[in-house]
């Protein structure tokens, strides 16, 4: 099967899946993931937001034209990476996901990993953060690349505050352009 395949038949599993009732009720559409599944890099947020349940795209909003914008500084582009979220339907009114939605969501946003097989994947905010590293404060190793045990093999995290933290607060817009700015050099050294 083809990695485009693979994310299919994932994303219809986890449709019929019955998984977070309440959202799958409130909620208009899965979110599942966008751009390349040959990317390197996979970024992961928390849940989709109003737009990203119209369209189906994870980071369409205003987090999204950030999110762009700081792709843009590190060189690359959406359809050089691929964008998801830990909780894939919307929590009603934008609340934070709740553990046990969060629980739900991680067999999945594992496969797809599996499926994409990046070399660093970029967690932002402290949703998707401390399921990668446990225990562990976003304030104090933001930007830091940490290696963690995936499968039979390694990866890359790193922990990234979340764009729409960033959205109205001056120095953190500039800790996260900052922290961005590494991600190419973070590659290269791998
Ligand atoms: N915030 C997120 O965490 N994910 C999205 O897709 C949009 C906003």
């Amino acid at each position: 099967m083809t990695k485009q395949e693979q994310m299919d038949e994932l994303r219809e599993r986890l449709v019929a899946a019955d998984i977070t009732p309440e959202l799958r009720k409130t909620a208009i559409q899965l979110v599942m993931g966008d751009g390349n599944l040959d990317a390197e890099v996979v970024f992961i947020g928390e849940a989709p937001g109003k737009n990203e349940d119209e369209q189906g795209i994870p980071f369409v909003g205003a987090a999204g034209k950030f999110l762009n914008e700081m792709l843009g500084v590190a060189n690359m582009e959406r359809s050089d990476v691929y964008i998801t979220n830990i909780v894939k339907y919307r929590p009603p009114n934008n609340r934070d996901p709740l553990p046990d939605e969060k629980k739900a969501f991680w067999p999945y946003l594992l496969k797809q990993l599996q499926i994409i097989k990046p070399k660093v994947v970029v967690t932002l905010g402290r949703h998707s953060m401390e399921y990668f590293l446990p225990g562990m404060y976003i304030s104090k190793i933001h930007g830091e690349p940490k290696r963690i045990k995936f499968g039979d093999d390694t990866i890359i995290i790193v922990p990234l505050y979340h764009p729409a933290a960033a959205l109205y607060n001056g120095s953190l817009r500039e800790t996260l352009l900052d922290d961005f700015g590494r991600i190419p050099e973070i590659l290269k050294k791998i």
